[in-house]
C-alpha cells in the first residue's frame, strides 16, 4: 500500500544559479529508509487534479546508516532527513513553487520511496553513471552509499554534463571522493565553456571514446531528461553494440 509521509523543509541551499538543494525531515519517523537511486513523489499545491500536482524527485543523499562506531553516515544531517537537488525550469509549475513559495518550515506531503533504478545486490560489473544536471542526484546517493558502506565494486565512472562550470553540481565533494575512493573516476563535460580539467563537449563524447571497445563487464546507468537519455541509449545499444541489459535508465521527463 502506498505510504504517504509529511516532509518538513529544514534547509535550502543554492547549488548553482538555477538549482537548489532542499532537505526534508520526515515527520514521525526516526529514520527514513530507502535504497540509493530511489525517488519520492511530492503532492504540491499547484493544481486541482492529482496528475497536475504530483512530481517525482530522486533522493540525492545516501540512505541512513550507522557505522560500527555509531556515527550517522546519511550525509543528510539526520537519519530521517533526505536531500533533493532540484532545477528551476522556465515556467515549471512545481519547480517554480519550490523556488518561490517553499521555505524553511514548509510541510510537503510525499509518497515513497519508489523505483528500481538502484545498485545491484552485488556489484559485478564496472558501473558507468552518465547524467546531465540534476540527473546526478541518484548517482550521488549511490556513490556515497558505496563509499559509506565500503561496498566492493569493480570501478565506478561518473560522467556529468552541463553547459558551463557554474552548473557543475557537488563538484568539490565528488572531486574529493575521486581522490579518496579507490576505483572511482569523475569526468565533467561542459558543452559551452572551455575549462581546464573538463571535457569541452557532451557527455556522449566521453563514453563513446572510453568504452568504444565493447565489454561484457560494464553496466551503464543513465539519468536525466529525454534528449540526453534517448541519445545515449541509441549510442550504446545501436552504435556501440552493448546489450539492452547493460543499459539502465531513469527518465526525468
Ligand atoms: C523518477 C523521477 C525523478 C526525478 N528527479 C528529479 C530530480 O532529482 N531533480 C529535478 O530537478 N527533477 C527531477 N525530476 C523531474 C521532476 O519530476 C519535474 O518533472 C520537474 O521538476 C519539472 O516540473 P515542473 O512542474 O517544474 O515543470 P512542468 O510545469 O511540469 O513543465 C515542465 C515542462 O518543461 C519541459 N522541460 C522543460 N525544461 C526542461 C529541461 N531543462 N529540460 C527538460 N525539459 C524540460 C518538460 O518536458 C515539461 O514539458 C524527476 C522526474 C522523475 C520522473
Amino acid at each position: 500500500m502506498t505510504q504517504w509521509h509529511t516532509g518538513n523543509i529544514v534547509r535550502i541551499e543554492d547549488a548553482s544559479p538555477t538549482t537548489k538543494r532542499f532537505w526534508l525531515e520526515v515527520e514521525g519517523l526516526e529514520r527514513f529508509d530507502f535504497k540509493a537511486g530511489q525517488f519520492i513523489t511530492m503532492d504540491l499545491p499547484i493544481g486541482e487534479r492529482r496528475n497536475q500536482r504530483w512530481r517525482s524527485y530522486s533522493i540525492a543523499s545516501a540512505p541512513p546508516s550507522v557505522s560500527s562506531v555509531g556515527v550517522t553516515l546519511s550525509h543528510a544531517d539526520t537519519m530521517n532527513t533526505i536531500e533533493l537537488c532540484i532545477v528551476h525550469l522556465d515556467d515549471g509549475l512545481a519547480s517554480g513553487w519550490l523556488f518561490n513559495e517553499a521555505k524553511i518550515g514548509t510541510a510537503i506531503k510525499f509518497k515513497g520511496p519508489d523505483g528500481t533504478f538502484t545498485l545491484p545486490e552485488t556489484i559485478e560489473n564496472e558501473l558507468v553513471l552518465i547524467c546531465t544536471g540534476t540527473g546526478v542526484a541518484p548517482f550521488r546517493s549511490m556513490i556515497l552509499e558505496v563509499f559509506n558502506q565500503k561496498i566492493p565494486h569493480r570501478g565506478i565512472h561518473l560522467i556529468f554534463g552541463t553547459r558551463t562550470a557554474e552548473g557543475i553540481l557537488y563538484q568539490q565533494e565528488l572531486e574529493e571522493l575521486a581522490q579518496k575512493m579507490p576505483g572511482f573516476r569523475y569526468s565533467v563535460a561542459l558543452s559551452r565553456e572551455v575549462r581546464e580539467g573538463c571535457h569541452h563537449g557532451y557527455v556522449h563524447d566521453i563514453y563513446l571514446k572510453d568504452y568504444a571497445k565493447k565489454r561484457p563487464d560494464v553496466t551503464f546507468y543513465l539519468c536525466g531528461w529525454t534528449k540526453m537519455v534517448d541519445e545515449a541509449v541509441a549510442n550504446l545499444i545501436v552504435k556501440m553494440g552493448y546489450e539492452r541489459g547493460q543499459v539502465k535508465y531513469e527518465l526525468y521527463g
